[in-house]
C-alpha cells in the first residue's frame, strides 16, 4: 500500500473488541481497509467500480452502522488534493471527490483479526 490516497481515523466502538478506540481507515486504488487499533480486527474491501457520479450513488445498502466521514485526499481523477466523502458500512466503502465527483466503490471482501492473542498453555 505505498500509493497514498485515503488515510484517516474514526473513533468508535469496535464491533469485535467493543472498546471505543480509533479505527484506522486506509484506501488505495486496489483496496480499502478498516482496522481496529486495539484488537487488530480488520475489514478488507475490494474495488468494484469508479466513476464520476452524484452523491449517494452507491449508498443504498441498509446497514445498522454506516459511518459518514470527510477526509482530505489526492483525487485520482482531477488530481486536486481536497475533501472526499467517505461512506463506510458493513458491506461497502465509498469515496467521493468534492471537486469533480469522482467516486470509488469498494465492496466488502473479508475480515480477519491481525493480532491473535497468545494461546494459553
Ligand atoms: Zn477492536
Ligand atoms: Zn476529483
Amino acid at each position: 500500500m505505498g500509493e497514498r490516497f485515503i488515510f484517516t481515523k474514526y473513533r468508535t466502538s469496535c464491533y469485535n473488541c467493543g472498546k471505543e478506540v480509533d479505527q484506522v481507515i486506509k484506501a488505495v486504488r486496489a483496496q480499502a481497509q478498516v482496522a481496529c487499533s486495539n484488537c487488530g480486527a480488520t475489514r478488507i474491501y475490494i474495488p468494484r467500480a469508479s466513476e464520476v457520479g452524484k452523491p449517494g450513488l452507491y449508498t443504498k445498502i441498509g446497514c445498522y452502522d454506516v459511518w459518514e466521514l470527510l477526509a482530505d485526499a489526492p483525487c485520482m481523477n482531477c488530481c486536486i488534493e481536497g475533501p472526499h466523502d467517505l461512506v463506510i458500512g458493513c458491506s461497502q466503502f465509498t469515496t467521493r471527490c468534492h471537486n469533480c465527483g469522482f467516486t470509488h466503490f469498494y465492496k466488502f471482501n473479508v475480515e480477519y483479526i491481525a493480532q491473535c492473542p497468545v494461546p494459553e498453555k
